[in-house]
């Protein structure tokens, strides 16, 4: 259609991706190529609990009494922040929505705030492969250097490279522990991701590549999005 354009600057985005598939990585990567903010529910909380709002004082008290926080006010503090000045010209949304109803709600945000999501990004690693990475990690413990028997092993064995110091395996790095995380994060993500391919805005990257070749998987998405 003639009316069809790349979309010059703005970038409303969600990342999406299993614990250790290396989401953290690609979204710095794209706040810096893109000039946008990552926003995390977990950030989100702590800024509106510090500034004092009125959610963010409903969040807290929820949060001091060991209560989850009810989605009214989780979208109300989603609303403020995605109306900030630093989101204008896009964002990284990481970690919401959780659920349809939410996906719904940022739906009805984003029209009231004259945005539209441009994509929901998905970083996909089979879930073999996400164990096999945490079980082979080794972390130094004086330095904090990651490494991985396998795939990045140091040159002597359980020494780290950088500082000589003595390496450890993380408590819940063990396969019991990580499947039973993959298979509750696969359960709750699998309605969120038919949500997206409805509506057409869905792209899985697969993960298992180098971290450069993710990031140009990425990007490569983000300049082929037409509105
Ligand atoms: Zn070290």
């Amino acid at each position: 259609m003639p009316n069809q354009f790349l979309i010059p600057n703005s970038k409303f985005l969600i990342l999406m991706g299993p614990p250790g598939a290396g989401k953290g990585t690609q979204a710095a990567k794209l706040v810096k190529k893109f000039s946008i903010p990552q926003i995390s529910t977990g950030d989100m909380f702590r800024a509106a609990v510090k500034s004092g709002t009125e959610l963010g004082k409903q969040a807290k008290a929820c949060m001091d009494a060991g209560k989850l926080v009810p989605d009214e006010v989780t979208i109300g503090i989603v609303r403020e922040r995605l109306a900030e000045d630093d989101c204008k010209n896009g964002f990284i949304l990481d970690g919401f929505p959780r659920t349809v109803e939410q996906a719904d709600a940022l739906n009805k945000i984003l029209d009231e705030q004259g945005k539209k999501l441009t994509c929901v990004l998905n970083i996909h690693v089979p879930s073999e492969e996400l164990i096999a990475r945490a079980v082979g990690r080794r972390i130094c413990k004086k330095c904090g250097a990651t490494y991985h028997v396998k795939f990045h092993p140091t040159k002597v064995a359980g020494v780290c490279d950088e500082c000589g110091g003595e390496l450890y395996q993380r408590a819940d790095d063990n396969e019991t522990t990580m499947k039973n995380r993959l298979d509750v994060y696969e359960a709750s993500t699998r309605p969120l991701i038919d949500y997206y391919k409805h509506a057409g805005i869905y792209s899985e990257i697969d993960g298992r590549q180098a971290i450069a070749k993710v990031t140009e998987a990425l990007e490569n998405v983000l300049t082929s999005v037409k509105e």
